[in-house]
């Protein structure tokens, strides 16, 4: 709207020199830096003036009021983009959320490593240079047994990276039953396409068998291809071939078989209580010639795509100049090789690596944590509610284990009522907005915060204890 020219009100709104003078905004100046303080001061005049003029607005607006609501302001802006949260989904490795978290001594690891040089890619035998990934070859060959390892950015980029150097301008044959999506962003079919090479689907949705491997196999045949249905099942009257069966095919053609295992485990998960996974080793032993598997998912480690397998074919792998787009860095190393180097101690694998920690808790220590917070969860909810704790599953997440869920408990919320879909909405909004954002999820009408991955419980019941929710009714 148009100022008035001769508008009295804004006429008493301070100079930004006097709101520069409080004692406040000389401390977030201190904090922000003058310029962004002085900035941020004339923005906050201007709209205080446009909303006197408007006949809104704070008419008795001092320079310590002023200086205040901007150092409101300059704190928000200056929050990371990237939140801490509490991951109460009850998805364990949750994509939205960042996946798995590090082990300490990756955490020491990365944060040595961005401190000072490395020899990342230095030998200091020789003096000269080296290989990066040799950081973590040694560690992969001797835990899952394989020849030769070759990382990159993720599983995805492993996938494409083998595909793009044994199968370019040649046919991948892959079971009509493992063309998988994952996350909307990994498509098998898109991949080969950006790797040029032919998809050849065999088989139907539901069943594959050996002779239609064995039938499709050509001269023009460059890979056989076995892809882990990681976020899905096919259940009924199915049929697939074992991989070790592939690779008898695969490798009486003269064949490799390339066996996409996504969420690549080395340890049999049975003993955490989740069903038994194939394993890398698994993988090798039926006889795959390449293996690629992810470092975030059940390995519990950063982001990265490891390709084992036979030397030769892994070493043309890492000669492919794709990979040097698609190559891990010095901190990714460091953690990656951290984190490997626990599974050489099994036994105190679970205490150290959070991932499967998570796994391994047992339902009546979740119930046993739920009741410790239970006073405090009630209290925060509105008092009309009805709050209490409730047995519910935890999953996997990732794409990993899809059917698998684990018996967990949660606080859970439920406002009164017929239409609780609003108030539902509005308290999980008002999670989010704490501190440490609370991520839970809504089912059949409750608000439900799985407990399985509460690590830091005295931070979440302090800030449980220090908020007050108000939810429309
Ligand atoms: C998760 C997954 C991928 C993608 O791995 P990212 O590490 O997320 O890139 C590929 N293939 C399978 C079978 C998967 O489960």
């Amino acid at each position: 709207m148009k100022p008035a020219p001769d508008a009295p009100p804004a006429l008493r709104l301070p100079s930004v020199d006097r709101v520069l003078q409080a004692p406040v905004a000389q401390a977030l100046a201190l904090r922000f830096g003058h310029r962004a303080v002085s900035d941020a001061v004339r923005h906050a005049l201007a709209r205080q003036r446009e909303a006197m003029l408007g006949g809104e607005g704070m008419p008795d607006a001092t320079p310590e009021s002023l200086a205040l609501s901007v150092g409101d302001w300059l704190e928000k802006r200056d929050q990371p983009s990237q939140r801490r949260v509490f991951n109460l989904t009850g998805t364990v490795l949750h994509t939205n959320l960042g996946r798995a978290i590090l082990p300490e001594a990756a955490i020491e690891a990365v944060v040595a490593a961005m401190r000072h040089p490395t020899t990342l890619e230095f030998s200091l035998e020789g003096g000269q240079r080296g290989e990066r990934d040799d950081h973590v070859r040694g560690l992969v060959r001797e835990l899952t047994g394989a020849e030769d390892a070759c990382l990159v950015n993720n599983n995805a980029a492993a996938v494409l990276l083998v595909l793009a150097t044994h199968a370019k301008g040649r046919e991948t044959i892959v079971s009509r039953g493992e063309l998988i999506e994952i996350g909307g962003s990994f498509r098998l079919p898109e991949i080969m396409r950006r790797a040029q090479t032919k998809l050849v689907e065999v088989g139907a949705t539901n069943r594959t068998h050996a002779a239609d491997f064995e039938q499709a196999i050509g001269p023009k045949t460059g890979l056989l291809l076995k892809a882990h249905t990681s976020n899905y099942s096919i259940q009924g009257f199915t049929a697939e071939v074992p991989a070790a069966t592939l690779a008898t095919i695969a490798h009486k053609h003269g064949l490799p078989l390339f066996d996409d295992l996504g969420s690549g485990t080395l340890v049999d998960l049975a003993q955490y209580g989740l069903k038994r996974e194939r394993t890398v080793q698994d993988a090798l032993r039926d006889g795959a010639d390449l293996v690629s598997f992810s470092g975030d998912k059940l390995l519990g480690g950063p982001q990265a795509g490891f390709i084992v397998g036979r030397k030769d074919l892994v070493r043309a792998c890492a000669k492919n100049h794709l990979k040097r787009t698609i190559r891990l860095d010095k901190l990714r190393l460091a953690a990656l090789e951290a984190t490997l180097k626990l599974y050489r101690d099994p036994d105190r694998l679970a205490e150290a690596l959070p991932t499967l920690r998570f796994f391994a808790r047992k339902r009546a220590e979740i119930q046993a944590q739920a009741g410790r917070l239970l006073a405090a969860w009630s209290a925060f909810v509105p008092s009309d509610w009805t709050a209490g704790i409730l047995d519910c599953a935890s999953q996997i997440g990732s794409g990993a284990l899809p059917l698998d869920t684990l018996p967990s408990a949660a606080l859970f919320a439920t406002p009164p009522g017929t239409r609780k879909g609003k108030a539902l909405d509005s308290l999980s909004l008002q999670l989010r907005r704490l501190p440490v954002p609370v991520i839970g999820r809504i089912h059949e009408d409750r608000l439900l915060l799985d407990l399985r991955c509460l690590d830091d419980e005295p931070m979440f019941l302090s800030q449980l204890a220090s908020q007050t929710v108000r939810v429309p009714s």
